[in-house]
């Protein structure tokens, strides 16, 4: 621990704080149980109701004594003393710490049912919609029996439904699925379209990987606009480049530059004078660039999948298929040439936030996961949260072996395929944790090798994925699953219905084998957790070899003197420490990225503020018509005889239309800014401080155009009692929009994307 002593102590004095006022209410709540248990259904629903005054619950102990009993009677499950307490800490807004299996589906659900109780709109929020659809339903019968109302939003869900589903008390939704409907409901033009419910909760699940991993992952809405990108030329060209004579990549593998051969051979291919004439380096440059990174830093298979002739990502946290992630566009296209696919239809960015701002807009966040103590510093400084640890209903009966440390990938290898079949020789289940499809696979064949029966858990097959993580615990089992595929899913030992359950548990329990260190020691502990649920036994080690991925770029250079014996194994208290000195450099590397990333995208989110606050002026008010008719009053008098709400709806859509067209602008501006940027490597300022003074200027000046254009438009544009023929006039909004996540660099990992995925500007 060494520098982090003192911090790790104060956490666990102000969690004992927390710690010892909440377990007297729950002792207090576990006295009243017997009372409230005498009660029928009708009269405890009613009784809760005096628990809760001023939006606040004020008696809590009543409360918990309640819902425990209404979770007896409904789920079949009687809350344990420490998911009281969780629910206690999540009402008074902590992110909670819950061990995998201990749960939390429960605790977030009574914890809903709180805020609900106190008039407040709650999203819970899921990391898919499985999950969403899984925790509406299974909790349903809890919920509905205070009269209050539940739903799932998913993927799936039509406007109507979904219009429908917003408007209960309590809904479950994966996170962009809310951020999807946000950014579409910012482009109606009449308030009876909204489809959203402003909500006053986020109870997030998974919390770390949506508030820490996915804060600065955009979430896009797209509009068609037809003309493709020419990359084919140039994917040609760039496919001639030779590694470390044309171009290079850095140390940590993010980033891949022409050298000065390497450019000129490219303009000799492309016929080109200069890639840096102005003529070239907005355009062709930028193409060139994005070419180079799909050829050199994007590997199939390892960052995306061809399926069905279509490029899919592979999410680098979950190491799956994020079918609702693309790249920017050009990165997308220069990978589908690449490939020799068609290339996708270009379109127009019409809107677009990252995660962290999306959650910023709740008046409360509170959220459960197993693993936030590692997460503290990023929950406190991007979202000022508090970690609260709650302790096992049941001691741990998991053993965390120490790493098993080898000199080479091979020799890792080896010992991982030994050791597999050793476990399951006595028939102990085994949940091997890999780092990319490719290494699945490869290991799945090893061991198919060996007489092995193996379920390989990939991005390639995740419909099936909770259900055959479910099997993991059972005798005999070998899964291998990438990195966290199948969050959420519990995993019982003996198989999903426990038959072999006694068997398993004498065995040991499920043995979790991490092929390599992650990129932060929190999904080391991610993976470590899927072992060892509700005081089952259970193993768990991870396997280390010096050529490591993380090894590499965290030593960056660095060497560690090392005797390994005959097998390749090296048994040194120093380079056990080794290792966890890279890891905590690559935490830290991943730190300072976000901040930098997020001082980018700050401004943008503030600027998105500014731009909602005056969306709902607009639809809210006859704001519209109010400004347009001071600015052009003989117009305004020319439309006096038609009815005002027909006026005050023309007014608006033109307003908004010129609005939401400039800030779709500002946006693709804003992209172009970052990458110039780079691109010019302009000496006198620092990077950020010419963004933000650019970012500022133009959005100043979009403010003033797009009234300026709205007057214009209302000038000219036919208005009768049908309203404005904004069409006719050539102003049309897309006729289909389409939404994605954009998982800008997965080089960089599970922990944190870029904005930008093509040109590392961040430095
Ligand atoms: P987590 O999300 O914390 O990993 P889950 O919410 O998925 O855990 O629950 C894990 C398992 O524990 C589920 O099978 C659930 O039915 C069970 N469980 C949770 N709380 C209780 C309880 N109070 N009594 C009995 N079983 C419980
Ligand atoms: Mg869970």
């Amino acid at each position: 621990m060494g520098a982090f002593d003192w911090f790790w102590k104060a956490m666990g004095s102000s969690s004992e704080r927390n710690d010892k006022a909440s377990k007297s209410i729950v002792s207090s709540a576990h006295e009243l149980i017997g009372s409230f248990e005498q009660r029928d259904d009708a009269s405890l629903a009613a009784a809760v109701r005096e628990t809760v005054e001023g939006g606040e619950v004020r008696d809590k102990a009543a409360f918990l004594a309640i819902l425990s009993v209404a979770s007896s009677r409904t789920l079949g499950m009687t809350p344990f003393e420490v998911q009281n307490q969780a629910v206690l800490r999540l009402l008074e807004g902590d992110v909670i710490q819950m061990a995998t299996g201990e749960g939390k589906t429960l605790v977030g659900a009574i914890a809903a049912t709180g805020y609900a109780l106190t008039g407040r709109r709650v999203h819970v929020i899921t990391v898919n919609d499985y999950l969403a659809q899984r925790d509406a339903e299974w909790m349903r019968p809890l919920v509905e029996f205070f009269g209050l109302s539940v739903g799932a939003v998913t993927e799936a869900s039509t406007r109507r439904e979904r219009a429908g589903v917003y408007r209960r008390d309590i809904v479950y939704a994966p996170v962009a699925e809310v951020g999807f409907d946000h950014l579409r409901d910012n482009q109606i033009t009449h308030r009876s379209q909204t489809v959203q419910a402003p909500a006053d909760v986020a109870i997030v699940d998974e919390a770390d990987s949506v508030l820490v991993d996915e804060a600065l992952v955009p979430l896009v809405l797209a509009g068609s606009q037809p003309g493709t990108q020419a990359t084919g030329r140039i994917t040609e060209a760039v496919s001639h480049l030779r590694e470390k004579k044309d171009y290079v990549i850095d140390t940590e593998g993010r980033n891949a530059v022409l050298t000065d051969e390497g450019a000129r051979r490219v303009e000799a291919l492309l016929g080109i004078d200069s890639l840096y004439s102005d003529e070239h380096i907005g355009d062709t440059l930028v193409r060139v660039n994005l070419a180079l990174h799909a050829r050199a830093l994007l590997i199939r298979d390892i960052h995306y999948i061809v399926d069905e002739g279509k490029v899919s990502l592979v999410d680098a946290s979950r190491g799956r298929v994020a079918e609702l992630q693309r790249w920017p566009d050009g990165l997308q296209a220069a990978v589908e040439a690449k490939e020799g696919l068609d290339v996708s239809e270009g379109g127009r960015i019409l809107d677009s936030i990252t995660l962290q701002a999306l959650m910023g807009r709740y008046p409360r966040v509170c959220g459960m996961t197993g693993t936030a103590v590692e997460a503290t510093d990023q929950l406190r400084s991007f979202y000022g949260l508090h970690v609260s640890v709650i302790d096992r209903a049941q001691p741990l009966r998991r053993f965390d072996e120490a790493d098993r440390i080898y000199a080479t990938m091979e020799e890792k290898d080896a010992a991982i395929v030994e050791e597999i079949a050793h476990l399951n020789s006595l028939g102990q289940p085994v949940l091997v944790g890999t780092h990319d499809v490719a290494e699945s696979e490869g290991l799945a064949e090893a061991l198919h090798g060996r007489g092995i029966a193996v379920n390989v858990l990939n991005a390639k097959n995740d419909q099936e994925e909770a259900r055959i993580i479910a099997e993991a615990g059972d005798v005999g089992r070998v899964t291998v699953s990438t990195q966290m595929a199948g969050r959420g899913t519990d995993i019982r030992l003996g198989g999903a219905d426990e038959a072999d359950r006694a068997q398993v548990a004498g065995l040991g329990g499920l043995a979790v084998i991490g092929t390599a260190r992650h990129r932060t020691a929190r999904l080391d502990n991610q993976l470590r957790g899927r072992a060892g649920r509700q005081g089952d036994p259970g193993l768990s080690v991870f396997f280390v070899s010096l050529e490591d991925d993380i090894v590499a770029t965290g030593g960056a250079g660095e060497q560690v003197t090392a005797h390994p014996g005959e097998d390749g194994r090296i048994e040194s208290g120093r380079v056990s420490s080794f290792v966890e000195h890279c890891q905590r450099v690559t935490e830290g590397q991943l730190l300072e990225i976000h901040s930098q990333t997020w001082k980018y995208n700050k401004l943008l989110a503030d600027h998105r503020a500014i731009l909602d606050e005056r969306r709902a002026a607009l639809l809210d008010t006859d704001l519209a018509w109010r400004e347009l008719a001071e600015r052009s009053p003989q117009r305004a008098a020319e439309l006096g005889e038609l009815p005002a709400e027909v006026r005050e709806q023309a007014a608006r859509e033109i307003m908004l239309f010129h609005l939401d067209d400039e800030w779709s602008e500002h946006l693709a501006l804003m992209d172009d800014v970052r990458e110039s940027i780079h691109l010019r490597a302009i000496a006198r300022e620092t990077p950020i401080d010419e963004y933000h003074r650019i970012a500022v200027r133009e959005f100043t000046d979009l403010a003033n155009r797009a009234v300026d254009r709205a007057v214009e438009t209302f000038n000219e544009v036919t208005i009768d009692a049908e309203g404005a023929h904004l069409a006719d006039a050539g102003w049309k909004r897309p006729s289909a929009t389409w939404t994605y996540m954009v998982s800008d660099n997965p080089l960089a990992g599970s922990g944190n994307s870029f904005i930008s995925g093509v040109a590392n500007i961040f430095r």
